[in-house]
């Protein structure tokens, strides 16, 4: 089994400290945050954070600092150069968030690529590259910026491997930069996740598996081929919950951190219940009305 955890809040009072311990209380391995709300651009100064204590607590529960997962705010937006105020205000708010992936010790920062509102996905393409470029070519972090696998929503680019492919062979820091891949994106983008060996083959053959640093697991409420982006539990959308086992279990991706952001159920968060569904192996269709 690989790595599991969740999406878990980042808030006041006990800010990183309370990151960890919710994800202790998943009985998780790892876990995913934003630095702040996902939605703005507004981050506190990291020594208001409580890293030193969630730090503290990550080694008592012998967590693997270097699977634990930064997500940065959706807001950004590095697939359109012509909106030049979005555009340079993106880099530099990813220059920043480096070194606070950076601060609180980390190593994996989730980017999506973004959309290229009505300019093509060549346009796209040339603005993914120039804008990372910009943000690397001065970076002093050992961040990877893992870039993830979109539904296809809108004007939304990287919704499929071709375009990964085609970022890599261009990319002058490509090091730097590795892959997420979102099940529920990837099955709203047209992919068949209940076949992981062919899932996981196409994306060999295209970007490479060593390029596969984060997988988010995600039901989708959609199905296949739909570029809707709307995260399900596990087992009560289109992909279903066997399909979604097979793929977390893959050999493969035993190492890699399979990270939950699946929906809230009547207020609870539903991540203990789902991480130890998967560890069982074995749906129980009823696992939402016992929360
Ligand atoms: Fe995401
Ligand atoms: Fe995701
Ligand atoms: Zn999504």
């Amino acid at each position: 089994m690989s790595l599991l955890g969740s999406h878990v809040g980042l808030s006041s009072p006990l800010y990183y400290l309370g990151a960890v311990q919710e994800a202790l209380s998943y009985k998780a391995d790892t876990f995913m945050f934003y630095t702040g709300a996902p939605q703005n651009a507004r981050r506190k100064p990291l020594d208001e954070l409580r890293i030193p204590e969630g730090r503290a607590l990550i080694r008592q529960a012998c967590l693997d600092e270097s699977k634990i997962v930064v997500h940065a705010p959706y807001i950004v937006n590095l697939a359109n150069k012509d909106k030049e105020e979005t555009f340079q205000g993106s880099i530099e708010f990813i220059q920043s968030e480096l070194l606070r992936v950076s601060g609180f010790g980390l190593k994996l920062l989730v980017l999506h690529p973004g959309s290229h509102v009505g300019h093509g996905v060549e346009h796209g393409l040339d603005s993914l590259i120039l804008g990372l470029s910009k943000v690397l070519e001065n970076d002093s972090t050992d961040v990877t910026i893992c870039l993830e696998t979109m539904a296809g929503k809108g004007s939304e680019v990287g919704a499929d491997f071709s375009f990964f492919h085609q970022f890599f062979a261009r990319f002058p820091y490509p090091d730097r930069v590795a892959v997420c891949l979102d099940t529920c994106h990837v099955s709203d983008a047209g992919y068949d996740v209940s076949d992981a060996d062919a899932l996981l083959g196409e994306f060999d053959r295209l970007i490479g598996l060593e390029k596969l640093k984060v997988v988010h697991l995600n039901d989708s409420k959609n199905p296949r081929g739909s570029h809707k982006d709307r995260h399900e539990n596990l087992g009560y959308g289109a992909i279903g919950f066997d399909a979604l086992h097979r793929f977390a279990s893959h050999p493969l991706l035993k190492d890699i951190p399979v990270i939950l952001e699946t929906p809230w159920v009547n207020e609870k968060a539903p991540y203990g219940a789902e991480i130890s569904l998967l560890r069982e192996g074995k749906f129980d269709p009823s696992w939402r009305q016992k929360l």
